[in-house]
Parts: C-alpha cells; sequence; structure tokens
C-alpha cells in the first residue's frame, strides 16, 4: 500500500480525536461593563418620544413610574413593556409627608403602583426606588416592611441632576461622562438616574452616543440583578 492508500484507509485512525467542544457558556460580562439606565416619576407626555430615542439607539433602560402617571399614559407603559424594557416601581404620590409618613404608607404606595401597573400590562415588578431616593428616610423599619415584602430597592450611582439643569445639556452631558468615568476606575457597573421629563429628551442622544462609543452594554434591571441602593441592602 502507497502513503496515499494508507492514508485513505487509515484516516479516522489518523484523525486526533476530536475533544469535545465545551458547553457554550453564557457569557460573563465584565464587571464594570454593563450600564443601567433609569428613567423616574414618568410615564409623561414625551414618554413615546423617549422611546423613540431608545429605539434608535437600540438601548434598554428601567422606568420606575409614578401610580398616577401610569393611569393618565397607559399606553405609554404598555409600548415600554413591549420594548422590553425594566419596569420598577416609584409610589403614588411622589411626596416626602406622604410617602415616608410610615413604612405601611412605603408598603401601600409601593403595593398600589404595582396594582395599577398590572392592571394595564398584566404583569407586575419587584423593583422599587424610594421617592427622591432612599437615603436617608428608607430606614431599616421601613426596608424591612417593604423589602419583607418581596420589592427590592434600588437606588443610583450616577445621577445626572436632569431635573435641575433642565435644558442645559451640556452641563448634563459632562455631570454624567465624569461620574461614569470615576465608576470606570473601581469597574463598576454605572446605574444612572435621569427622568421621564421633556428637557432629558435633548441630551439623550449625545449621551447614548458616548456611553455607546466607551463600550457599555446596555442591560435592563431585573429581579436577579443584585439590588444597588445607598444602604447596600441587598435583599
Ligand atoms: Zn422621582
Amino acid at each position: 500500500m502507497d502513503d496515499a492508500g494508507f492514508l485513505s484507509k487509515y484516516k479516522s485512525e489518523l484523525t486526533p480525536p476530536v475533544t469535545p467542544e465545551e458547553p457554550a457558556k453564557t457569557p460573563v460580562a465584565k464587571p464594570g461593563t454593563t450600564l443601567y439606565l433609569t428613567f423616574d416619576d414618568g410615564p409623561s407626555a414625551t414618554t413615546s418620544e423617549l422611546l423613540d430615542i431608545l429605539d434608535k439607539y437600540d438601548v434598554k433602560a428601567t422606568f420606575f413610574m409614578i401610580g398616577p402617571n401610569m393611569n393618565r399614559y397607559p399606553s405609554q407603559v404598555k409600548r415600554i413593556v413591549e420594548m422590553g424594557s425594566g419596569l420598577g416601581l416609584h409610589g403614588m404620590t411622589h411626596r416626602k409627608e406622604k410617602f415616608y409618613a410610615s413604612a405601611s404608607a412605603a408598603l401601600a404606595e409601593m403595593n398600589g403602583d404595582n396594582a395599577i401597573l398590572t392592571k394595564i400590562t398584566g404583569k407586575g415588578t419587584t423593583l422599587i426606588r424610594p421617592p427622591y431616593g432612599s437615603k436617608p428616610y428608607f430606614t431599616k423599619t421601613f426596608r424591612d416592611k417593604v423589602l419583607g415584602q418581596g420589592y427590592h430597592l434600588w437606588d443610583w450611582n450616577v445621577d445626572s441632576d436632569d431635573w435641575k439643569y433642565k435644558e442645559d445639556s451640556a452641563t448634563i452631558y459632562t455631570t454624567v461622562m465624569n461620574q461614569v468615568h470615576k465608576l470606570q476606575h473601581s469597574r463598576t457597573n454605572p446605574v444612572i438616574l435621569m427622568h421621564d421629563q421633556k428637557a432629558t429628551l435633548k441630551v439623550l442622544p449625545r449621551l447614548l452616543e458616548s456611553l455607546k462609543k466607551e463600550g457599555y452594554t446596555f442591560e435592563i434591571i431585573t429581579k436577579d440583578v443584585e439590588p444597588l441602593n445607598f444602604w447596600r441592602d441587598k435583599r
């Protein structure tokens, strides 16, 4: 038998055994490369424009919504769900003296908010963000009561201050990017606080372009993401 014949006859034996491929693993994102955009206080008269921008840039965000606003703009809430955005609760009154009157009052606001979300979309959420953030008022008494019911507490680590700067897009842009860059040193995933308001629409495209260029993957917050809040309460 010549070499060629030998090769063809014993081809299978001569081929090195194939190492079985490693089972496909879900890619684990490098720490600090996932970014969570969050919008509070909606829905609003301009939510559809906001969603158009997110759509255009193919990014997702999480919405912490107020009950009466959902009742006012139910079609926007439905679109938020259809787009696969994240859903969160921001209470009913957005008034310090009412929401923080007692732990029961806070729980009742979140439950009421959740009931409206469920009525409109058929599904609720366990993600909450108390009005004005959880510090200093959302103390352990409040957290035991509300998180004890299965809710997860979310604040932020990047504050756009968009409610304050309104149309001053340049300042909002710098405010956000400076904080994002600081987080890069500690490889921390940014959780950016913005508001579902008209003025924010102006700065959003520029922000999204820059953040995408920096390589962030935009994800929504779900109950499976470890909560980020000012109390470091991981419940
Ligand atoms: Zn708010």
